[in-house]
């Protein structure tokens, strides 16, 4: 469902099937509804419901992803309707960040936030809630199957206790562990070392970027999300001084608000940096809508108040109207290709040139 233009709609669709796919799905169909405001029952109008019944059948499918967060009832509705498993966009992507997170503590963030989705979504969910508490990772929306019923009121009460209990721990460890990662920090802002964070729209190119900034061997996956701890690289500019490189969490349009708040300690990262460089995919049909989507991410955590460098990567890639029309449109925006190298050079030395000078340390000496 859509309210906005056919456009955005099929790129949001597009973005979805990505999304789908990163996760491990085959993607068959889509379909695309235009109204006002999503249907309260079911999302979708009741014509698009006979119709997705229909493809659902035709094509085989076993689960139908939407494009948007349901209230639960919706889901609900939906699934006794069309009689497969539905799955929204913010189960969607808890789902991949499950499966991508890497560190301890990022483990923690995304089931925390894959609790707190599930939490009002738990009548009939009683099966997804016994692999979730499991820490499997699968993402709110593989539970229940079809028409699958919902637990007992007071098997419910229990699960939400459960839940409850497992939601508090996780709180205490990510806060210890944020306690831990704040040390290395100040560690680092003693030793003054300026550092600047890559942030950027998933798939912008953040990883490829880093790994030819820094000669570092970052994974570069041409996958939704590859990148979802930050991954700092030390490097030195050419005057000798040293300073560091972190690569962020993909931005996505639609960040499920559970992920910005699990998020919030390793995009505050991003609020430290001495200056942002922002990634934008100039092949991308519609790179202004990805910077919006990032910075709005980027001034919920303070970090819109920092310094930004603008870098249209994918230059190779990018049809040559787009890039005449976003150098108009972003002036002091550098464009670089990090799949051939092109601009990187140029890159390295604005980067350089905007780091804080350091302060100079007065070493008395006692004879
Ligand atoms: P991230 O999610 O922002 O970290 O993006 P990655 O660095 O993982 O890159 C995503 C995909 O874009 C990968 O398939 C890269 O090979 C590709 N890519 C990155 N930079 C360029 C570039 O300059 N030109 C082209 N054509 N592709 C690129």
């Amino acid at each position: 469902w859509t309210s906005g233009t056919v456009v955005d709609a099929e790129n949001s669709l597009a973005e979805l099937a990505a999304l789908a796919e990163t996760a491990g799905s085959q993607v068959l169909e889509g379909l695309i509804q235009r109204r006002s405001q999503p249907d309260a029952a079911t999302f979708i109008g009741r014509g698009k419901v006979d119709e997705l019944k229909a493809a659902v059948e035709s094509t085989g499918a076993d689960t139908v992803i939407c494009d948007g967060e349901l209230s639960p009832s919706q889901l609900r509705n939906l699934e006794q309707k069309i009689k497969v498993k539905v799955v929204d966009r913010t189960a969607l992507i808890l789902d991949i960040f499950a499966q991508h997170a890497k560190s301890k503590e990022g483990k923690a963030q995304v089931e925390l936030a894959q609790l707190q989705y599930l939490v009002p979504r738990l009548r009939g969910w009683g099966e997804a809630l016994s692999r979730q508490t499991g820490g499997s990772g699968r993402g709110g929306g593989a539970g229940g199957g079809v028409g699958l019923r919902g637990p007992g009121e007071t098997k419910l009460e229990t699960d939400r206790r459960r839940i409850r209990t497992r939601i508090a721990k996780l709180k205490r460890e990510i806060t210890a562990m944020g306690v831990i990662r704040d040390t290395k920090r100040a560690g680092r802002l003693r030793n003054t070392v300026p550092s600047v964070a890559i942030a950027g729209y998933t798939n912008a190119g953040k990883s490829s970027l880093l790994n030819r900034l820094t000669g570092a061997g970052v994974l570069v996956e041409d996958a939704l999300f590859a990148t979802l701890d930050t991954a700092t690289r030390r490097t030195e500019a050419r005057d000798g001084r040293v300073y560091t490189l972190s690569d962020t969490v993909g931005f996505v349009r639609h960040l499920p608000h559970q992920l910005v708040e699990a998020f919030r300690s390793t995009l505050e990262e991003v609020g430290h940096a001495d200056l942002v460089v922002h990634v934008v995919d100039g092949a991308h049909p519609d790179p202004e809508e990805q910077v919006r989507a990032v910075r709005e991410v980027l001034a919920e955590v303070g970090a819109d108040r920092l310094p930004e460098l603008l870098v249209v990567n994918k230059a190779d890639a990018a049809p040559e109207e787009m890039l005449l029309r976003l150098k108009r449109e972003w002036p002091d925006a550098v464009f670089v290709s990090a799949r051939t190298g092109d601009g990187i050079d140029a890159l390295r030395e604005i980067i350089e040139s905007r780091l804080p000078v350091p302060a100079v340390e007065v070493l008395a000496c006692v004879p």
